[in-house]
Formats: structure tokens, sequence, C-alpha cells
């Protein structure tokens, strides 16, 4: 029998509010742990000299609630991959030099060098390095770097799991909240968009049964979110009939229903997409991405205009 191991989570809000979907879902989707999880409210109060104390505050506050040998901080606007918490335990099992590991969900991670400013939005502790240090804050560093120098300094290291997903939902908040952070957000440069080209273009999209919640959670609701309105082809291998209804109840999605055969959708798909695509009018931009593991934070319009401009190649995005 495997060992499951018990993880407190301390889940940081600003406000009582509801959690938004896509997170809530994550959370209750995680495989291989148990999570004891803790909603800390940050409440800024009068003795409060920035947002940041409030933080600071509140992560202290989950830290004196947990109980178990490893403890996950995760922020609310921050989307884990169903494996996020059991690839961080494992790896940090794995690196007895590691006071913590933290899942890269802002882009920060280098694959040659621990990351000076490791977000704490997704990173798990052994708790004997939150007794000792508690987070803290100096004027010119969030709490996230006063911890990484505190844990540095006394000799263990800290730093991002490849590996290990998760993504922001909301960029700019992040940027604000931390003062020292190296995260950069870069726009495109403005190129010309032909409108008629966005509005035609067309997204493919093809999973079996395990990625139908997180097709529906996040790929789309992201999707969608971020202002693309274009039409989502499904495939969907061997779905239940409940599951297929409430994928042809979705606005702007053609589903087409295939047979469970044992292929993966992977290698499935390839032949089934090159039937989709041989339908559509010529120069229809189309674009696909894995269901499982994709969120979108903006407008696809630059890269529609790109497969115009380049119709004799296969564009790959990442
Ligand atoms: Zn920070």
């Amino acid at each position: 029998m495997n060992f499951i191991p018990t993880i407190d989570l301390a889940l940081l809000t600003r406000d009582d509010q509801p959690l938004q979907d896509s997170v809530r879902n994550a959370v209750e989707s995680q495989v291989g742990v148990r999570l004891n999880v803790h909603r800390i409210i940050g409440q800024p109060s009068g003795t409060d000299a920035s947002r940041i104390a409030t933080i600071v505050r509140a992560r202290n506050e989950a830290v004196r609630r947990a109980r178990s040998e490893h403890m996950m901080f995760l922020d609310d606007d921050v989307v884990l991959a169903k494996d996020c918490i059991a690839r961080l335990h494992h790896g940090l099992i794995a690196r007895s030099n590691y006071g913590a590991i933290a899942a890269d969900y802002l882009g920060e991670s280098s694959p040659h060098r621990d990351s000076r400013h490791v977000s704490m939005g997704a990173t798990l502790f052994r708790r004997s390095v939150l007794r000792r240090n508690a987070f803290r804050w100096e004027p010119s560093k969030c709490e996230c770097l006063c911890q990484c120098e505190d844990i540095r300094r006394s000799g263990a290291r800290i730093g991002y799991l490849s590996g290990a997903k998760a993504w922001h939902l909301t960029r700019r908040q992040s940027a604000r909240r931390c003062a020292n952070s190296s995260t950069v957000t870069a726009n495109p440069p403005p190129t010309y968009v032909d409108p008629e080209v966005v509005q035609t273009a067309k997204i493919l999209v093809a999973f079996n049964r395990r990625d139908v919640r997180r097709f529906q959670d996040v790929f789309l609701r992201t999707l969608r979110a971020s202002g693309n309105t274009q039409e989502v082809i499904v495939v969907g291998y061997g779905l239940y009939p409940s599951e297929i209804q409430s994928l042809q109840r979705l606005a702007n999605v053609r589903f087409i229903r295939q047979p469970y055969n044992g292929q993966l959708p992977p290698v499935r798909r390839l032949s089934d997409f090159r039937d989709i695509v041989s339908l559509l009018a010529p120069r229809t931009p189309v674009a696909y991405w894995d269901a499982g593991d994709v969120l979108f934070q903006g407008r696809l319009d630059s890269l529609w205009q790109q497969t115009q401009q380049h119709p004799d190649q296969i564009l790959s995005v990442s």
C-alpha cells in the first residue's frame, strides 16, 4: 500500500468571498496527498504598515495552525495542476538539503540555478523551517524574498521544481505585491490583426474522461475570460452521456463523439484533427492545445495573424 502524506494547506485570501471555481476545483482534485485546508483571510489591521505586512501576519497565523510535517502555501489566484502538491512533496523528500520547494506559476525559474526570488503562492515547506524562520518583510523586500534569504542563510536551499505545474489567474496583482520580484510582464509588440481572421479561427482540443472537468473549468473558462470567442471543436474519447450533454450545452463549442479504443488522445488526435481540418475552409487559422494543462491569460489575436503571415508553417506555441 502506498503511503499518502498529510499536508497542511494554507489558502490565503483577501476576504471571505467564495473562491474562484478553478482554484477550488484544483485544490479538491489534488491526487496522492491528504490535505488539511486552512483558509486564512488577510484582513488589514490598523498596525499593518503595508499590504505585505498584512500578508506576513496571515502567513505566520497559518504556520501556528499547521500540525503536519509539511506545509503548503497557496494564493487564492493560483490554479494547481492536480499532481502539483504530490510532486512538490516528492521533490522535497528527495532533496534533503531543501527547506522549501515551489511551483513556478509566474515563469521566474531558470533550469540552471535557483531563482533568487521564489514566490510563495504555491510553495511547500518543511514545517521545521517555518518554526525557525517566521515570515517577515523589509521596506524594499517582499516576504517571499526575506524568507528565501533566511532559508539560504541557514544553509538550506529553496527553489522551483520543474514538473510541478501551477498557473496564475491575475498576473498584475502579484507584480504589484512582490516589491523585489524578477517577474517581467512583457507585452508583444502591436501588429495589425485582421478581424475576420480572428473571427474565423478554430481551436481544436481532444481529450478523454480524465480531462472533462479541467477542459470546462480551466481551459474553456480562461479562454473565454480572456476575450477569445472563437469556435472550439472538441473531440471526446469514450465520454459518459452526462459528460457529452454538458459539453453540448456549452456556447460555441462543437462536440464530436468518438468511442474509447485504448489509444491515448495525443496519438489519436493526429488523425482526427486532420479529418476535421480537411473540412474547414482553406486558410482557416487552427490551433490546438492539451486540454489538461493549459490556461489562457490573453487574447490570441496576434497568434491568428501569424498563421496568415506564415501559411506554409505549423506554428508551435508554448
Ligand atoms: Zn515576493
